[in-house]
């Protein structure tokens, strides 16, 4: 292609020829550009979503290499979003954490396994062997979700079981796994 020889051949010149024109007529520039995005919006998130799916592991390493070198700026950044996108934000955090729990629920079975009971407002993640508190502390709700979902399931019935609030209460009861309180008796 006869085009992108002449290309190859005067790379530099029509390089500083384009930045000069965009620095001369910044403006005009940047209007059209604007134009151009509102015109192709779906296009471009469509490629956006496919270039961070693709360098999804390069992205992040160069984002936490650059917060490294930068914390500050980055925490300025974010409070400052954070700031503007408050509400959004927390919608749409809980949205992400009911679903990512609903989905956990489900996949151990959905209901309470002495009584089955089966609203999920009420429905909790319990440790067969105790220690959920321990594992909480360690690793937080979010994650241990997310650690139900990737078990598979013999080992998950191995650790994890589906009571509702009231069996919860009464096995720990029968257990004494209530230790946070002083008792006497
Ligand atoms: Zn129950």
């Amino acid at each position: 292609m006869p085009n992108k020889e002449y290309y190859a051949k005067h790379r530099e010149e029509i390089i500083s020829k384009v930045k000069k024109y965009a620095e001369e007529n910044a403006e005009r520039v940047s209007y059209r550009n604007y134009l151009y995005r509102q015109h192709h919006r779906q296009k471009l998130l469509e490629r956006e979503r496919k270039r961070r799916r693709e360098h999804r592991d390069e992205i992040n390493m160069r984002r936490r290499i650059s917060f490294a070198n930068n914390p500050e700026k980055h925490q300025m950044t974010h409070r400052k979003w954070y700031a503007e996108n408050r509400k959004k934000q927390v919608i749409l955090l809980r949205q992400r954490y009911r679903n990512l729990r609903k989905k956990a629920t489900d996949k151990l079975g959905g209901k309470c396994c002495r009584c089955g009971f089966t609203d999920w407002r009420a429905l909790q993640i319990d440790h067969v062997q105790g220690n959920g508190n321990k594992e909480k502390q360690l690793i937080g709700q979010w994650k241990m979700y997310k650690k139900i979902l990737e078990l598979e399931s013999l080992e998950m019935v191995k650790e994890y079981q589906l009571l509702c609030a009231n069996c919860n209460w009464i096995k720990r009861f029968e257990n004494s796994e209530v230790t946070n309180r002083k008792r006497d008796f």
